[in-house]
């Protein structure tokens, strides 16, 4: 899918995949560049809602691209790809998955929600629980790469519900790209308060650009 190379089965040859721009060592709370890995003063000063975030590979050329093919031309392919790359994390113990919902007027439009293309893959080959519906989107919010960073989390402020009861549970949320993390904080921020014990990130790229 990059190169144009042979690839067999997968939608990358192994040269491309293993060239994917990784991150740097990185805040577990944030996964923003932070010096020996350690938890960055931004989450130490005020502590996201979400507890820890696990990211792929940077959001730069040419993961950007693969995350646009899917979410924008309809690349389905990449979703397993994104999840089995993501099962390989060895990631934690999780009551439910939830994918970042869409609103539903953006889901007629695209036809499919990428983060939940994702999250079922996952799901279905890690055997967690897949929560299409563990939260919906009330507004359609105004897309956040339109807007300042400052004004990022106002926007999605109140645009989420959960009706689930998550007490006690811990719970990812997978989503295709963290930029401020805004969004996420806000849907991490209303499953706490549906009971979630921990919540945790699991995305395929991390912007880091401020
Ligand atoms: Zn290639
Ligand atoms: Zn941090």
């Amino acid at each position: 899918m990059l190169c144009g190379g042979h690839s067999g089965i997968e939608v990358l040859c192994a040269p491309c995949a293993s060239d994917l721009p990784r991150l740097p060592e990185r805040c577990p709370r944030c996964a923003l560049p932070s010096p020996g890995g350690a938890t960055c003063g931004a989450c130490l000063a005020d502590p996201p809602y979400f507890d820890a975030t696990r990211a792929l590979w940077l959001y730069e050329f040419p993961c950007d691209r693969l995350v646009q093919a899917l979410k924008y031309r309809g690349a389905l392919a990449l979703a397993p790809f994104f999840a089995h790359s993501l099962a390989e994390q060895s990631l934690p113990a999780v009551a439910l998955v939830v994918p970042m919902p869409l609103h539903p007027a953006r889901l007629a439009q695209r036809g499919f929600n990428q983060a939940a293309e994702i999250a079922r893959s996952l799901c279905r080959r890690t055997g967690s629980a897949f929560a299409a519906r563990g939260a919906r989107r009330l507004r359609d919010t105004a897309a956040q790469a339109d807007l300042p960073y400052e004004e990022r989390t106002r926007n999605v402020q109140g645009a989420f519900a959960c009706d689930l009861d998550l007490s006690g549970k811990a719970v990812a949320l997978v989503d295709d790209v963290m930029t401020t993390g805004a969004t996420l904080n806000e849907l991490a921020k209303v499953l706490k308060g549906a009971g979630a014990a921990r919540v945790e990130n699991w995305v395929i790229a991390r912007s880091v650009l401020r």
